[in-house]
């Protein structure tokens, strides 16, 4: 018999349920699908998709999908969907502007894995190395850069959340003995700022500086300003080493997900090869989703770029309605160019709490997703100022 002749015996019934629920437990999980169905009405405070429909996939929660390991590398787990996660890292490779010999990605459990993983990258080329971040960066950083134990320095940030490149120039020039690491924001989480890179990069040069690192943090904003006509260069073009997008964001997705992309050289150096699962350990995680990767690769066949193009169209148009419906009932309301984000003065906690709008000190910020409708922007607006005649009365 051949090595890759199929084996003869069938495996027992694979989609035959488990066991039972007694009606309690039933009515538990109506309980819980109710709430979140209901939640999902009032959701306008973060940047993620909030509702879509993937059911041509239910089918595959039958199987044990596993991507363990590095997804260009054939594995002896031969249940996965490797094949789909390739596919996608192409399409984001060719949306970030790599080409197909130099770049390698995976797909992760979010935006935070990628921005671990292009920080893992850094350190383990530049040991003594540096990273600059903004202090309006998402509040994740921070601490895995504890996890990693890198050096770093936080740079201030501009009142519109960009970073402040006289102060990064200053603190980047006192040291330059070492390699500089800089964690850029395209699109920060309270008011989506987009750091300069190409400026960033232009300023490495100018003090002359050998090595570097820019790592991306393309959250959102991965996923807007391609689709932007006159949006600013975020991306490899712009001379950045590696990128995280999130998936669960502005394409949505019922399980958190996103994908980092980083140039192919940088990782060879540090893939092990692992005889248990027959592939190479480039991940940060062993086991990984293949569920995921399905996600993605049916949100970007059925809607394609031009699909994209025209959600980010409409949302940026929903973006400038509720800026202007805000200013109108006397709001401080504004948004950065080419943002989703709509940041506003913090309005009163009756609203916070029917809204589940995401506040930080004296500002709150509402993102227009796809699906948040203008009637729900008038609500809000009507709820806001209606709770501000309260407080006065
Ligand atoms: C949401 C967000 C993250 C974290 O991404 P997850 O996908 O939630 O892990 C990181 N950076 C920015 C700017 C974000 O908005």
């Amino acid at each position: 018999m051949k090595s890759e002749a199929k084996p003869m015996l069938k495996t027992t019934e694979t989609t035959a349920p488990l066991g039972a629920l007694s009606p309690e437990d039933e009515r538990r999980l109506d309980e819980m699908f109710a709430y979140v169905k209901e939640q999902a009405e009032t959701f306008v405070g973060y940047p993620c998709r909030g509702r879509f429909d993937y059911s041509p996939l239910h089918r595959f929660l039958n199987y044990p999908i596993n991507n363990v390991g590095d997804p260009f590398a054939p594995s002896t787990y031969r249940v996965h969907t490797r094949e789909i996660e390739l596919e996608v890292l192409a399409w984001f490779a060719e949306l970030t502007h790599i080409s197909a010999e130099q770049y390698w990605g995976y797909v992760t459990n979010g935006g935070t894995e990628g921005n671990i993983y292009g920080l893992f990258l850094a350190r383990e080329l530049y040991p003594s190395g540096m990273v600059y971040y903004s202090e309006d960066t998402h509040y994740s950083v921070a601490k895995n850069l504890r996890v990693l134990n890198m050096k770093h320095i936080m740079i201030k940030a501009q009142p519109n959340g960009e970073i402040d490149y006289d102060d990064l120039y200053e603190t980047i020039r006192i040291h330059r003995d070492v390699p500089p690491i800089v964690f850029a924001n395209v699109g920060t989480t309270m008011t989506e700022a987009v750091d300069d890179v190409t400026r960033i990069r232009r300023m490495l040069r100018e003090l002359a500086i050998p090595e570097s690192y820019i790592h991306c943090d393309a959250a959102l904003c991965g996923m807007t300003l391609p689709f932007l006509d006159g949006a600013p260069e975020y991306d490899f073009r712009a001379g950045i080493d590696s990128i995280s997008i999130s998936g669960h964001k502005f394409i949505g997705s019922p399980i958190p997900c996103g994908v980092v992309l980083a140039k192919k050289r940088y990782v060879d150096r540090i893939a092990r090869s692992i005889e248990y699962v027959g592939t190479l350990d480039t991940t940060l995680t062993g086991s990984r989703n293949g569920i995921s990767p399905l996600v993605l690769w049916y949100a970007i066949r059925s809607r394609g770029a031009d699909g994209f193009r025209r959600e980010v169209a409409a949302c940026v148009e929903k973006a400038k309605y509720a800026v202007r419906r805000l200013r109108e009932i006397g709001m401080e309301a504004w948004r950065n160019p080419f943002a989703i984000t709509v940041v506003f003065e913090r309005p009163a906690p009756s609203v916070l709490q029917k809204w589940q709008i995401a506040v930080q000190r004296d500002r709150a910020h509402i993102i227009t997703m796809q699906t948040i409708s203008k009637e729900q922007i008038d609500e809000l607006v009507s709820d806001i100022e209606a709770a501000r005649e309260e407080v006065k009365a």
